[in-house]
This record gives structure tokens, C-alpha cells and sequence, in this order.
């Protein structure tokens, strides 16, 4: 916990913003959660992989009720965004993967329907606090209006196995970012977690690539195969983002990624958003529950081998994410802290916390400009 935090105020004073023109480890002591809350407020905060939406199926949960930490309910809701500067995210139609018959896919097609539907629905009931953004301009405009941004994406692409055409449509309601595959093989691609079937991308799945690159879809790699990603850098025509996922060197883990796919990552524009999935920071097994500490290890290493243009935050809040000492959103603001102590400017940090996703998207939909445009009848 960081009693700092919640006892300072949420209106940035303008003399905060004069010091925080000053490189951040000149603040004197003791100043450095109220510079840190004030540049956490003033820049765009966003995480790329909000589990959330499973939450809608429950009629007695309601975003605008604050839960108390570790009640078992959720780790985001309206009031715990507000106290931890949230400003929005990639929000999950996530599916979990089952078998692959012709009743299965159907069940798949039909749940990932139901999710777009229920965030459609979030926006819907609370247009005052919540807006879909379709773009990097949408969220900087829903961002400064003071509501909550709302990206969809898509972690396992089941939903679309029985007809992958579905993608358009979901494109058109607002899919930003798709994610293949989740802890089991599909018709898309390899899990990480499992034997290889298609060593890497399915045909299947090559197509869909294809396709959510013309759409404007930016592919998301967590969860898949290292065959995968090592195919999506060479198919992909736009950079490519791992929305929850931290480093091999720091913790060895089939859910992890190594140094050097890191490196090619950010040689190709890409972004890996790091998770804070304890089982995948540390062997929780043997030392204990991860920590706050644990996480920002893996955070630091990843800045340090791919860039801050490269890096961002996608925690698995309500998937399983969270550690101890960040235990929900409301937290956040410790993360900035620590990147300022680490000597970090508010420039790479606005970067980090959204920036940098918002590039992502934009370049996303930059390529699929220039697909049609070269697509186009010529003359
Ligand atoms: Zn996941």
C-alpha cells in the first residue's frame, strides 16, 4: 500500500507542473508522490489488457460501486480508475478456449457476441463516464473530456473460428486489437502453453493476420507461441503488441519472452505492455507471493532492453494480475512514482502509460490506409 497516494489531492497544483520541469531526481524528498501524482494525472493512462468485461455477466456488480481490495470481486471499477488515475484501456472480449467442434465454435461465436454487446452496453449506460474510441484521436478527446477511454479487443480469436468474415463486423462495432490464441492451441495459431500443432500460424490464422491488418486490427502476441511471434514479425505489415506479457530473463516462463525477440520487437516498431501475473514474475511456488518490487524488475529489464517507445503497461487486471503492494488500480500512481525516481522524464512516461499504445493503434490504422490505397483501381 501507498498511504501517500490517497492523501494527496487529485488537482495538480500549477507550481507541480514547474517542478516537474526539472529533472525528477532533483525533487527534493518527500515531494516525490505528490510530483508523481500530478504528472500521473496530467498524461494519459491506459492498460492494454482490462479483463473486466467478465465481470458484466454478474447483475449485481456495477462499475460505478467502489470494491474494496481483495473482496474477490474485481480490481477495476469507476471509483478505484479515478483514485488511480486510470484513464481507460483495451477492454477483453476474452473467451476461454474449449474444444473445437462445429458446437463449440458456435458457443465461442456466440459468447465473444455477447461480450461486444455488454461493452457496448458499459458506453451506452454511462455516456457521461465512458466513451468507445476507434482511434488515437478518439482517446485523446475522450481523455480530455474527462471520461474513461474504451478500446475492445479480442483475446482468443475462438469467436471468429467458425467464420473468420466475423472480423469485419467486429471491426465496425470497434475491435482495435486481437489477440489469436490463449492457453491452448486453436484453429489461429500455437499456445505458448501447449505442444506445437501448427508450428506457429495456422493458414487460418495467416488469413486472419492478413485480414486484421487490412481492417486496421493491431495483432496482439501474448499468450501465443514464440513460432508466432517469430511469424507475425515477418507477416505482419504493422507492428505487432504483446498486451500482457513480461521477460524470460528475468523469470524464465513459457508466458514470458526473451531479450532477443525483444530486441527484434522494437527494431520493428512493436510494444509488449508488461504483465503483473505473479505466477509469471517470480517461482511463487517457492518464494512466496510476487511483489510490487518483483514486478518492477521485470518492468525496468524490459525498458532497458527495448526502449521506453517500446514498453507499456498491461497488468491482467481481472485475469489473474495484480502482486502485492499493487493490488488494483488504484495503485497505479506508484508505478509512475518509481519510474521517476528511476530518472525516467514525464515525456518517456506519458509514452509508457499510453503513448505509445496510441502509436500502436494509429500505426495500425496507417497501414491499412495504404493497403486500400494500393488496393485502389490506379487512373
Ligand atoms: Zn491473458
Amino acid at each position: 500500500m501507498s498511504p501517500g497516494f490517497r492523501a494527496v489531492s487529485r488537482s495538480a497544483p500549477f507550481a507541480m507542473a514547474l517542478l516537474l520541469t526539472v529533472p525528477a531526481l532533483a525533487c527534493a524528498a518527500g515531494t516525490t508522490d505528490d510530483a508523481a501524482r500530478a504528472l500521473h494525472e496530467r498524461i494519459i493512462v491506459l492498460d492494454s489488457h482490462l479483463d473486466t468485461p467478465m465481470m458484466f455477466d454478474d447483475p449485481a456488480w456495477n462499475i460505478l460501486e467502489r470494491h474494496p481490495p481483495g473482496d474477490g470481486t474485481s480490481q477495476v471499477d469507476l471509483p478505484r480508475m479515478l483514485e488511480g488515475g486510470l484513464d481507460g484501456g483495451m477492454w477483453a472480449i476474452y473467451t476461454p478456449q474449449r474444444g473445437r467442434t462445429l458446437e463449440h465454435m458456435r458457443t465461442a461465436r456466440d459468447h465473444g457476441l455477447k461480450r461486444l454487446l455488454q461493452i457496448h452496453r458499459l458506453v451506452a449506460a454511462h455516456p457521461d463516464r465512458f466513451e468507445l474510441a476507434r482511434s488515437p484521436e478518439d482517446a485523446r478527446r475522450i481523455h480530455a473530456a474527462g471520461r474513461r477511454v474504451v478500446f475492445i479487443s479480442m483475446e482468443n480469436a475462438a469467436p471468429l473460428a467458425l467464420d473468420p468474415s466475423l472480423l469485419q463486423f467486429y471491426f465496425d462495432q470497434g475491435l482495435r486489437m486481437l489477440g489469436l490464441v490463449h492457453t491452448s492451441n486453436n484453429d489461429f495459431a500455437d499456445s505458448s502453453n501447449t505442444p506445437p500443432e501448427w508450428n506457429g500460424l495456422s493458414p487460418a490464422g495467416r488469413a486472419l493476420v492478413a485480414e486484421a491488418n487490412r481492417l486496421g486490427i493491431v495483432i496482439d502476441q501474448s499468450h501465443a507461441a514464440d513460432a508466432v511471434f517469430d511469424q507475425l514479425l515477418e507477416i505482419s505489415k504493422a507492428p505487432i503488441v504483446l498486451s500482457h506479457s513480461s521477460s524470460d530473463e528475468v523469470y524464465e516462463h513459457m508466458r514470458n519472452i526473451d531479450d532477443a525477440r525483444l530486441r527484434r520487437l522494437a527494431a520493428r516498431g512493436g510494444l509488449i505492455q508488461v504483465n503483473a501475473y505473479g505466477a509469471y514474475l517470480k517461482n511463487t511456488q517457492a518464494a512466496g507471493r510476487a511483489t510490487f518490487e518483483d514486478y518492477m524488475q521485470h518492468v525496468l529489464h524490459i525498458i532497458k532492453v527495448a526502449g521506453y517507445e517500446h514498453v507499456g503497461f498491461g497488468a491482467d487486471w481481472d485475469g489473474g494480475g495484480g502482486v502485492q503492494g499493487l493490488e488494483d488500480v488504484s495503485l497505479l500512481p506508484k508505478i509512475t512514482a518509481r519510474l521517476l525516481q528511476e530518472g525516467y522524464t514525464e515525456a518517456q512516461i506519458a509514452a509508457m502509460w499510453g503513448g505509445n499504445l496510441l502509436r500502436v493503434v494509429g500505426e495500425a490504422q496507417r497501414v491499412a490506409a495504404e493497403i486500400a490505397a494500393a488496393a485502389a483501381p490506379q487512373g
